[in-house]
């Protein structure tokens, strides 16, 4: 099968997951059969698809419209036969009991087309296993979406030990096609990627304060405010659902061995039936006491370095047993777990070595499996970390310049001046290489990303190979590729600065959108030309430029597809400083300077706190008073406070 003949997909259950699944596909233009046991379930998914395609057409996700349409795209059915005898693709979300999907897959197979994928969305079961079932094992492989679908960008794919790759390929091509990111699991290991990094880690948790080495108030403190993931161990164990979380490590452990058996605080915990959020009872009481209250102050060194430790180990038994490459791990993590890192580069950031250490006297210490290091991890650590600590000469761009200014400033310029610094693919990699080379850069501060010569910053995308390949899925791939790349600005604990010297025509300005400030020469002209070409903007510039200029301002820019020049583009808050021409190249140089010596640690959290409130104003706002608390700790404040004091200019260290 050709990923164009994918047309029409049954989406197996219409609970949480299924009415969610089902919603991305329609949204993505697929028409859907959605399918549960009864009437009832099936019209009570077809409902919540209903509210929630209401509320994106609400907050001008998605237009009326397209609402209805989406809507219209997805058909209840309770036979198994109306609901698969015709698709091309079947995602099963039913109960997560194996003998519930066997006898799925039994109906399946009597009903679906012969050549139709069968993909499972279960989070802990064998896609091995449950593939035997079927007489189309290599047709099969896991297709795991995170709660809630619509929101959660990470599909893990799992193969299982019979799964082709074709279908593996299929699979991952048409979670891009939904608009998420698939990541490649690339063995059938209990937990994929995400939960076999998230459950351990609760399990560890549990067993630091079942041991009596720290409270659990330590615990989350340290997790939530020391280590910056989005909740304490104990409050997002909660919010999941400690039975949930108990199943999945009852899984590893019969798979896995000794060192992944259920803490007994854990085991009480569900015994009691105390299942988190759900119950109104867990690890917290939200009934009777104040719920998960994480107090901000009692971070603790030595609960950090060994849940770091646990942590890094799980990452070195994946990449040692070829379930995933560091690399993969740390996205599906930062994706599906909302870390701010992956847990490889938090790692590596700590130091392997240390945490080797760590590991071993916790060995000795305990006397338990679950601290024997892996071998791969000892390997890196003798390496000196998961990735490889490539020094500068070793990075070698053709597209794009490295420079370092001074002043703790990474200078990246765009260089294809022949083609007025347009962006094309292979500028696309190397621009995230060059972000992450300088993220890992302790001695860069401040990213400046200016053009070659004074012609362009960059004139747009390199439209050259566009009318030639004519594929709208590669066309996709590209879009999102380079949603992907920009991002990385706006998501990087760097500030970064564009400097506008010449044209910033469409993609060039959508990547000078991506940046925090924006500063223009007085020659500088700015615009979104897509219109003109038949094309549109498709690097993100229907989506930020109105959070930038307000909605009005956007549309007469997207459509009249005009240029506008640095002075009226500040008019309208896309710029934030015109500069005379010759003035430019100092000006630019000085106000990255600037930036850079701000406080890093205060500026990262501003700029992640400010992204996710575009998204999610309460989940901003929890954000930033996270984030304050979390300041109060750090030399830095020390440092500013002093210098204020003292009326002179602080010196951070980002400490
Ligand atoms: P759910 O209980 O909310 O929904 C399951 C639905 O399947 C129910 O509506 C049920 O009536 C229906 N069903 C039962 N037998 C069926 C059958 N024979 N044919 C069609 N439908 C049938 O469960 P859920 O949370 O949506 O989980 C579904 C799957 O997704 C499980 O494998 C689970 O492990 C996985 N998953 C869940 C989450 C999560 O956070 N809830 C996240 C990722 C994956």
């Amino acid at each position: 099968m050709e990923f164009d003949d994918i047309q029409t997909i049954a989406i197996l259950g219409a609970g949480n997951m299924g009415h969610g699944i089902a919603e991305v596909a329609a949204m993505a233009g697929y028409e859907v059969n959605l399918r549960d046991i009864n009437e009832e379930f099936v019209q009570n998914g077809y409902e919540q698809i209903e509210w929630s395609l209401g509320k994106l057409a609400e907050s001008d996700q998605l237009s009326e419209e397209e609402a209805d349409a989406a809507l219209d795209r997805v058909t209840p059915v309770v036979e198994m036969s109306e609901a698969v005898s015709d698709v091309d693709f079947i995602i099963e979300a039913v109960p997560e009991k194996m003998d519930i999907k066997k006898d799925v897959y039994g109906d399946v197979q009597e009903y679906a087309p012969e050549e139709a994928i069968i993909a499972t969305n279960t989070s802990s079961l064998s896609i091995t296993e449950l593939s035997e079932v079927t007489e189309r094992p290599e047709q099969f492989c896991g297709m795991h979406f995170f709660n809630p679908p619509v929101r959660m960008q990470l599909v893990e794919v799992i193969t299982g030990a019979h799964t082709a790759e074709e279908t593996l390929d299929l699979t991952e091509q048409l979670a891009e096609s939904f608009g998420k990111t698939p990541v490649r699991v690339r063995k059938d290991s209990p937990g994929f990627i995400v939960n076999r990094i998230l459950v351990p880690l609760m399990n560890e948790a549990c067993w630091i304060v079942e041991e009596d080495d720290a409270t659990m108030e330590e615990v989350d403190s340290t997790v939530k405010y020391d280590i910056g993931l989005p909740m304490g161990a104990f409050e997002l164990g909660d919010q999941v659902g400690n039975d949930v979380t108990y199943h999945v490590l009852e899984y590893m452990h019969e798979v896995l061995g000794e060192a992944y058996a259920p803490c007994p605080l854990l085991e009480r915990t569900v015994e009691e039936e105390r299942f988190g959020k759900k119950t109104g009872k867990g690890f917290y009481d939200y009934e009777d006491g104040d719920g998960a209250d994480v107090p901000p102050d009692q971070t603790r060194e030595d609960v950090k370095r060994r849940l770091l430790a646990v942590m890094a180990n799980e990452v070195g038994n994946l990449v040692g047993n070829d379930v995933a490459p560091a690399k993969d791990i740390d996205e599906a993590v930062m994706l599906g777990g909302g870390y701010p890192t992956g847990p490889a580069k938090m790692a590596d950031d700590y130091g392997l070595e240390s945490l080797v250490e760590t590991l071993d006297d916790l060995r000795e210490e305990k006397d338990a499996v679950r601290y024997e290091v892996s071998d791969y991890l000892r390997e890196r650590a003798g390496e000196g970390g998961f990735y490889e600590q490539g020094d500068d000469a070793d990075v070698e761009f053709s597209t794009i310049e490295l420079e370092y200014p001074g002043d703790m400033v990474g200078q990246i310029v765009l260089a294809r001046e022949a083609r007025m610094n347009t962006v094309n693919p292979e500028m696309l990699d190397e621009l995230s290489e060059a972000i992450d080379h300088f993220e890992e850069d302790d001695d860069v501060r401040a990213i400046l990303i200016t053009g070659k010569g004074n012609r362009a910053f960059s004139a747009g995308a390199d439209v050259s190979g566009f009318a030639a390949s004519a594929d709208p899925l590669e066309a996709i791939k590209l879009s999102k590729k380079g949603q992907e790349t920009f991002g990385k600005l706006e998501e990087s604990p760097l500030p970064v600065l564009a400097g506008i010297d010449g044209f910033a025509l469409g993609g060039g300005f959508e990547l000078a959108m991506c940046c925090d400030l924006r500063l223009a020469s007085e020659r500088s002209e700015l615009g979104l030309p897509e219109h003109s070409l038949g094309l549109l903007p498709g690097w993100g510039g229907t989506q930020r430029l109105q959070r930038l200029v307000g909605m009005s301002r956007a549309k007469e820019i997207v459509l009249t597809a005009d240029r506008f020049d640095a002075d009226t583009m500040y008019d309208y808050n896309v710029v934030n400083e015109v500069v005379p021409n010759d003035e430019f190249e100092e000006r630019v140089h000085e106000a990255a300077a600037d930036l850079a010596g701000g406080p890093p640690i205060s500026r990262w959290l501003t700029k992640r706190a400010m992204l996710r409130g575009w998204e999610d104003t309460e989940a901003g706002l929890d954000l930033e008073a996270q984030a304050f608390g979390h300041l109060m700790g750090t030399d830095d404040l020390m440092t500013g406070i002093t210098a204020f004091m003292n009326g002179e200019d602080a010196e951070f260290e980002g400490k």
